[in-house]
Parts: structure tokens; C-alpha cells; sequence
């Protein structure tokens, strides 16, 4: 495995696979690498001859509020040795990880922005989040040059922003999505779940049981919002925990399904300590 820190040797490298044909697959991660994430190398394997991971932590989508203490860059886990052995293990070619000051040399200024995709959600209580995120993906996909990149359905807001920059900014590139992996117990796997204590890692599993309680109403027929958020809230409250947000929204364009149709995503963020935790299932609902 090749592990590459430079940007320059990046793109020569990437163009050099590209020359012989060879097509490129790319997952961006900011390390500390688990099951979801190895998830995503499997499958994008499948539409590519090269697999290229970068592993780096975006500063520029943190932030400093004071709504996600917790969130900070600093504190964001870290193992980049641990990381390596296990792409090693997973016969991945290339590993990309620049240093900070090689991804936002003194006097960066340029952005990328989503506009209102990026503002609900997760983008409310992190504003520029997804700002930073496009941001840096759209300077590792000029530096990797896939052909095909794959982002989990854990960070579905992510997803479907990502696809949506792609599509408006003419890029090149096939974007498709992976599952979301999750404990026996139904917690999505998450680099922050180490953050939880022993009673908080006992509660946490009520985020995925109560989605899979709301689905099941919706599909015995409830299509109110309001009444399954309630629902969703009710569960959420008996631990203790702070809920960020709890939304049903359009999956298209993530706007406000105060009726429940077509496709929704069921979106929640949840504050256990200070951890902030996300979760979401999606419900396609006949007319
Ligand atoms: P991160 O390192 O948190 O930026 O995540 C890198 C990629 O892995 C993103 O596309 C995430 O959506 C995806 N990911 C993180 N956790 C999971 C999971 N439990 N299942 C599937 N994909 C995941």
C-alpha cells in the first residue's frame, strides 16, 4: 500500500492510474477507522480497479459554537498508525493523507456551498458545516480524481448534498451510497461513540429503536409528522439525553414532509453528554 502525503504526488499518481485506464475508487474518511468505513472500501471496490482512501481531519467543518462543545477539531479521535494497519489488512492501494497546512496553505480563501440542502437539518445547529465539508471535498476529488466515490447513508444529509454538488457542478464523477453499519444493538457505528460512558453506551441504542418504532407506524398508516416526531421525542426523553433535532423531511430536497409521502428521510441529531450522536432511516411511502 502506498501512502502518499504530498498533493502533488497525489495527482501524478491518480493521473498515472488514469492513464492506463484503470478506474479509480475513493473514500474520503477523517480516520479512526471502523466496520462502516471498511463497509464502504468493499463496495466501492466493486466499480473500481484502484482504491484510494484519504484520511484527513477537515478543520473546516467543525465548529466552534457554543452548541457542540464537544465537536471540536482538536479532540476529533486520532489514530493514523492503527488506521494504516488496518487498510494494509484490507488490501486498499493508496492511502491519502495530507497535513492540514498541505490542504489549507496561508491565504486559502475559495468555498463551496450547497445552498439551502446545507442549511436544515445538521446544517442548522452546525452552520458552515457542510460549507467545509464540500469544501474539502472538492479539493480531494480534484486531487484523487475518482471515478467512482461512495459515502454511507449514516451521514445521509451528507449524501445527498455531495450528490447534488456533483450533479450542479458537472463533475465527472459517480457517487453511490453504502448502508449504514451499525452495532448488534442497533447503534450506528460512529469514530464519537468511544466518547460514551458505560450508562450513556446503554441508553444510545433508543436513537435506532425509536426510528424502527416510527417507521412501523408509518407503515401501519400513521402520516402525520408532528404525531410520529412526538412519538420519537417521547422515547428519546426517558434517558437522558438532549435532543438536537428530530425532522421528517422530502428525501429529495430535504424540505418539510408535514404529511408523510414519497420518500422521507427520518433525521435525528441527540446530544448524550456531550457526544452528539445522528441517525436516520428513510421511508418510501405509496400515495
Ligand atoms: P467520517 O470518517 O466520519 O467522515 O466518515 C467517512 C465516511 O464513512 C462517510 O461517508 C460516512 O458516512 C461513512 N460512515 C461513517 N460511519 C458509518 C457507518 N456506521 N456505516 C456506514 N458508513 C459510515
Amino acid at each position: 500500500m502506498k501512502i502518499i502525503k504530498s498533493i502533488n504526488e497525489m495527482q501524478r499518481t491518480a493521473f498515472e492510474v488514469r492513464e492506463k485506464n484503470e478506474r479509480i475508487g475513493f473514500v474520503a474518511t477523517m480516520g479512526a477507522l471502523h466496520k462502516g468505513h471498511l463497509s464502504l472500501v468493499d463496495i466501492v471496490k466493486k466499480g473500481a480497479d484502484v482504491i484510494i482512501i484519504s484520511i484527513f481531519v477537515n478543520p473546516k467543518q467543525f465548529g466552534t459554537s457554543e452548541v457542540s462543545p464537544q465537536e471540536d477539531y482538536e479532540r476529533y479521535p486520532r489514530d493514523v498508525e492503527q488506521d494504516i494497519k488496518i487498510l494494509e489488512d484490507k488490501k486498499v492501494d493508496i492511502v491519502f493523507i495530507p497535513d492540514t497546512y498541505e490542504m489549507y496553505p496561508e491565504g486559502h480563501l475559495s468555498y463551496v456551498n450547497v445552498q439551502e440542502l446545507g442549511e436544515v437539518l445538521c446544517g442548522k445547529s452546525r452552520p458552515g458545516h457542510f460549507k467545509g465539508v464540500c469544501t474539502v471535498l472538492v479539493k480531494l476529488f480534484n486531487i484523487v480524481k475518482p471515478d467512482i466515490t461512495i459515502f454511507g447513508e449514516k451521514d445521509m444529509q451528507q449524501a445527498i448534498i455531495v450528490k447534488k454538488m456533483v450533479e450542479d457542478l458537472n463533475f465527472d464523477i459517480e457517487v453511490i451510497t453504502g448502508p449504514t453499519i451499525r452495532e448488534n444493538d442497533g447503534l450506528a457505528i460512529s469514530s464519537r461513540n468511544i466518547y460514551l460512558s458505560a450508562q450513556q453506551r446503554k441508553d444510545v441504542p433508543i436513537l435506532y429503536k425509536s426510528l424502527v418504532i416510527a417507521k412501523e407506524m408509518i407503515e401501519k398508516g400513521e402520516r402525520d409528522s408532528t404525531v410520529v416526531i412526538e412519538k420519537i421525542r417521547s422515547l428519546i426523553e426517558k434517558k437522558d439525553a438532549k435532543i438536537d433535532y428530530i425532522d421528517i423531511v422530502d428525501k429529495k430536497d430535504l424540505t418539510p414532509a408535514k404529511s408523510i409521502k414519497g420518500d422521507v428521510l427520518i433525521a435525528l441529531a441527540v446530544y448524550f453528554g456531550s457526544t452528539r450522536l445522528i441517525d436516520n432511516i428513510v421511508i418510501g411511502v405509496n400515495p
